[in-house]
């Protein structure tokens, strides 16, 4: 039961494209053995029997969350959205206060609306800063829509020159230009504060982690870290070798992230619940035994494919996930290692 309920994830993460092994994940998770109510109150909060099983559905429609999003309070005044009832993208921070709001990473383009809606709750000021933790568009996805008006981009250089390089995936390995207000207009190297709301958030960038130009972002005084996608908490990570991220350097920037940390500290991560330094902990853990358990049997002399196929990672089975389950965990180990 620990792991079922650790492994619970938010229902963004549960419809998230490129998601085909949700149906399986499901069932399996059907087979074990909950009561009927627990299992029941799991389908109905992440949405996900009203179209495989009608009769079920129909009882029980109105339970299913409509897309969008909810706020939580993290610490001072800064705010954490996350996702309901579908995928939304990664985890948005705001700080909202008499100097003005500053945001942490925006979605997915298909979610604009609801995201102004859900931040029109909390106030009715408009953006002034926008902070990009990393180039993928689950969270940079309306840069342009915001950096049309008034609101400034900020991000890591890299993720500037990502974007000039590259542009702006559209799928199946195609991708478009990125248009001007898409791009940040204040770009760091290293770090750079800004200073809002009675509190110094810092940006600070960790090299080769999640992508080439991860920064996240430390408010001093409320004590909320913003990981980006360096920390999936409670599940494997996506470590991005395409665009310079690498395994190793996903461990050394969560170990500084902990050494950040004290034990109050609020860790807003990229994907999944609030999180804190023992959850970051946790994640180092599960990085570093995976490798071991990976190399182990590299070291056996066995091919990739017999790797994968013997599950190593079983032990770490809580972590699985729709967008990286132990298969594709492994694969990036096996990258990790060479
Ligand atoms: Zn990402």
């Amino acid at each position: 039961m620990r792991n079922f309920c650790k492994r619970l994830p938010n229902s963004q993460n549960l419809t998230a494209p490129n998601n085909p092994h949700l149906r399986i994940d499901i069932k399996s998770l059907a087979m074990k053995t909950f009561t009927k109510t627990r299992l029941s109150s799991l389908i109905i909060s992440l949405g996900l029997l009203a179209t495989s099983t009608g009769a079920f559905a129909h009882g029980h429609e109105s339970s299913k969350p409509q897309l969008g999003f909810e706020t939580q309070l993290v610490s001072g005044n800064v705010y954490m959205l996350s996702g309901v009832g579908g995928f939304t993208g990664g985890n948005i921070g705001l700080t909202i206060g008499d100097d003005g709001v500053a945001m942490i990473d925006n979605g997915l383009p298909s979610v604009l609306e609801l995201l102004k809606a859900e931040v029109a709750k909390s106030t009715d000021k408009p953006i002034d800063y926008l902070i990009n933790t990393h180039v993928h568009g689950d969270h940079i996805g309306n840069n342009e829509a915001y950096g049309s008006g008034k609101t400034h981009v900020i991000s890591h250089q890299n993720l500037r020159k990502t974007l000039l390089e590259k542009g702006i995936s559209t799928g199946g390995g195609k991708s478009k230009p990125a248009p001007k207000d898409h791009l940040p207009v204040l770009t760091f190297s290293d770090q750079m504060t800004i200073h809002i709301n009675e509190d110094d958030a810092n940006i600070k960038h960790f090299a080769a982690a999640h992508t080439d130009g991860d920064a996240v972002v430390h408010f001093k005084k409320a004590n909320v870290i913003h990981t980006g996608d360096i920390l999936f908490n409670q599940r494997f990570p996506f470590i991005d070798t395409n665009n310079g991220g690498s395994y190793q350097g996903v461990i050394n920037a969560l170990q500084s992230i902990h050494d950040m940390s004290d034990e109050d500290t609020k860790i807003i991560p990229g994907h999944g619940p609030l999180a804190t330094k023992a959850d970051v902990a946790t994640t180092i853990e599960m990085l570093k035994g995976a490798r071991n358990l990976v190399q182990k049997l590299v070291d056996d002399g066995m091919s990739d494919e017999d790797i994968i196929a013997a599950n190593p990672l079983k032990p770490y089975a809580e972590f699985s996930w729709g967008f990286i389950d132990a298969n594709r965990m492994t694969k990036q180990v096996l990258e990790g290692l060479r």
